[in-house]
């Protein structure tokens, strides 16, 4: 599986890893049943780490001020029509499709959540034969002293 960084879409032997989030999934799915999936491991490279945090913040700015909108849409869209003729389900379900396309719109600059991990793997296997070697000195004892060139 080919490591792919998601901001300048080269492969990538390490960096952040792209947790798979709703919207990946829902996009792999469609390339899956379109037949065009690459099923690559997404990444963002140590180069693009910078740039990756800045898209990402604004993608959550962004989500937020469409979620809001989306919320005054379909406010308005069920509250509206109580002033006016009365509770209309058609005014209703037009919310739910606008609010719905609003927050779509916040998918085109769709960023998913990397974590901080590396994706190095650590060499997992070490021979249990052998025997352990004690890695430093612990306290010693007496401590001997040698004096040199008196
Ligand atoms: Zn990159």
């Amino acid at each position: 599986m080919a490591k792919v960084c998601i901001i300048c879409e080269k492969e990538a032997a390490q960096g952040l890893v792209v947790e798979d989030d709703a919207v990946i999934i829902a996009i792999r799915k469609v390339k899956n049943m379109l037949g065009v999936a690459k099923n690559n491991q997404l990444m963002v490279c140590d180069l693009c780490a910078e740039s990756y945090k800045r898209k990402r913040e604004s993608y959550e700015r962004n989500i937020v001020i469409h979620t809001i909108i989306a919320a005054l849409v379909l406010l308005a869209f069920i509250l509206l029509p109580l002033f006016t003729s009365g509770f209309s389900i058609w005014s209703l379900v037009m919310g739910v499709v606008l609010a719905g396309v609003i927050m779509g719109f916040s998918l085109f600059s769709h960023v998913p959540k990397a974590s901080q991990k590396k994706n190095e793997e650590p060499p997992a296997k070490e021979s249990a034969g052998k025997p352990a070697e004690k890695p430093s000195k612990e306290r010693k004892p007496k401590k001997k002293r040698k004096s040199k060139g008196g």
